[in-house]
């Protein structure tokens, strides 16, 4: 995951990491207090008006901004707007649609597979479990607990890119793969995870970005290991 983990290599850091006289589950009360106050209600910035429309952004938005996914999904929806239209697409008609975003040809084949399983196996309905959203085509466990914590609001954290980096500037994480660094997040968090992973999102997209994250406008500096790597801006 990125190359976030190069920034802990050095023994200075892993000596602050120890050093902090407050035990680490207090800190990470304090961390998640704060993002749950900055960021209240924080929601997805992918553009869509049911279960449908928000799994298939999800799924195109995997390595490709949300930005990118809000420019083309508004054609896709329009001319695919269920499960049963999606099955009977043709792949390059969707691909033609979804071509500037990153991997179109594997997305647009996922995208295809996803809706006829959808129609085949669950009546038509997106299923509401991680269990079976997990067996659908393109959907791994990040994009099955963005659609669980997005959309019914169920208690979920999914690591991305910039969730992965803040958990580990923040010391909450420093295990090198997205399922660990989920599984140390859930743990230590216990609740609202679907609200703090959309709060991670926004602060790692906006504020704690991975080159030049803005330290002297950042509101949990106190926690941080990494800021010294960075000019102050
Ligand atoms: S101090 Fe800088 S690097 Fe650390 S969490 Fe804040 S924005 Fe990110």
């Amino acid at each position: 995951m990125e190359n976030i983990l190069s920034e802990f290599k050095s023994k200075n850091q892993t000596a602050i990491a120890k050093k902090s006289k407050y035990s680490k589950s207090r800190i990470a009360d304090e961390i998640k207090a704060k993002f749950l106050q900055k960021y209240q209600n924080a929601k997805t910035e992918l553009n869509y008006s049911n279960i449908y429309e928000l799994l298939v952004a999800v799924m195109l938005s995997a390595q490709c901004t949300d930005k990118r996914v809000n420019i083309v999904t508004p054609a896709l929806f329009s001319k695919y707007p269920d499960t049963k239209a999606l099955s009977q697409a043709k792949l390059e008609d969707v691909s033609n649609i979804i071509k500037s975003v990153s991997f179109f040809n594997a997305k647009s084949r996922h995208l295809i597979d996803m809706a006829k399983q959808v129609e085949l196996d669950f009546n038509g309905n997106i299923p509401t479990n991680q269990k079976d959203l997990m067996k659908l085509k393109g959907v791994g466990q990040k994009s099955a607990n963005v659609v669980l914590g997005e959309f019914l609001n169920l208690n979920y954290m999914a690591v991305d890119t910039h969730v992965f980096r803040v958990s580990h500037r923040l010391n909450l994480s420093s295990s090198a793969s997205a399922i660990e660094t989920e599984n140390d997040l859930s743990k230590i968090f216990k609740d609202n995870l679907n609200l703090l992973h959309q709060a991670f999102v926004l602060f790692g997209r906006y504020k704690c970005k991975a080159t030049n994250p803005k330290c002297l406008d950042c509101f949990v500096s106190e926690f941080c290991i990494s800021k010294q790597n960075f000019k102050p801006k």
